[in-house]
């Protein structure tokens, strides 16, 4: 692939999820609904979130939605075309950052250049401005096992972004780091989001995170989730930090927040203290 191609603004294409649902067989004959059919118009460029509690099916439709899961019911297209096989646009990242102990930071991001056969140099020039872009340049040739948590998930964002993907699915990136760190991550992430504006489906246990980065927010409800609310977060870009301490910031956490206290879910939610509490 040329450079020409690779630094393309690939703005983000539309994901249109309809009446998606999920119902897991076993071999025994016994069936569990994990999903119940959900509905989401997410615009190109949107960056949405999904939050709710643990087992609500966050991660079964974010694997449908890459097309690596069997849908039971409902379809979802993205870019105006039905997902039936594993879409390749794309790129993920999970709680585990899944650097290869062997390769170092700029070889693990360059791995897209052997599994995907692009243009290893302009792929290498992408990746460097990048990596000066979050200040991890001394973290380049260094090796996993050298760097902080907070830096390997750093390169792990990298490596999910430097192809240009026009779709980002996220399940809980941030879940295994300290809460500063986290912080960090997140203005990273706005950050990287920001540069050309891929499509954003960010799952998250954390009300805070889903406010600080969101267009829009997704609150699914217990085992077999359906999505009970569907928030716009009308919040300026890039939104700062110290944001968590205005009242628009507090209303759209309190929104959430209420929703989970009706459904009695507040164990493995995230809560942020706001100042006076
Ligand atoms: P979340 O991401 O919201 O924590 P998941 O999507 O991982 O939830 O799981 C939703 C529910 O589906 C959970 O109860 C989980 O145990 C169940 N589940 C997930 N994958 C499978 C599977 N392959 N077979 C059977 N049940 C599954």
């Amino acid at each position: 692939m040329s450079d020409t191609v690779l630094h393309q603004r690939t703005a983000g294409v539309p994901i249109s999820i309809e009446g998606v649902g999920k119902t897991f067989n076993s071999s025994k004959g016994t069936s569990f609904e994990a999903l119940k059919p959900v509905t989401m118009d997410i615009r190109p460029g949107e960056f949405i979130s999904i939050v709710g509690p643990s087992g609500c099916g966050k991660s079964t439709l974010m694997l449908m939605a890459a097309g690596l899961l069997d849908r039971t019911e409902g379809v979802i297209r993205i870019g105006g075309t039905t997902v039936n096989k594993p879409y390749t646009d794309i790129g993920i990242a999970f709680q585990d950052h899944l650097l290869l102990d062997f390769r170092t930071a700029m070889e693990n991001v360059l791995i897209h250049a052997d599994i995907r056969g692009l243009d290893k140099k302009a792929l290498r020039v992408r990746a460097t401005e990048l990596f000066k872009q979050l200040h991890l340049e001394k973290a380049m040739d260094k090796y996993p096992r050298q760097l902080s948590g907070g830096m390997r998930q750093r390169v792990s964002l990298i490596r999910t972004i430097v192809h240009e993907p026009s779709v980002l699915l996220l399940d809980e990136p941030f879940g295994a780091l300290d809460a500063l760190t986290r912080l960090q991550v997140r203005a990273d992430l706005e950050a990287l989001w920001l540069r050309n504006k891929p499509t954003v489906i960010f799952i998250t246990h954390s009300v805070e995170e889903a406010v600080g980065l969101s267009d829009r927010i997704f609150v699914m409800s217990p085992t077999p989730g359906q999505v009970v609310d569907e928030i716009a977060v009308d919040l300026p870009r890039p939104r700062p930090l110290a944001l968590v301490e205005s009242p628009d910031f507090g209303a759209y956490v309190d929104r959430i927040y209420g929703h989970f206290e009706r459904m009695g879910v507040l164990h493995g939610i995230e809560i942020p203290k706001r100042a006076g509490e």
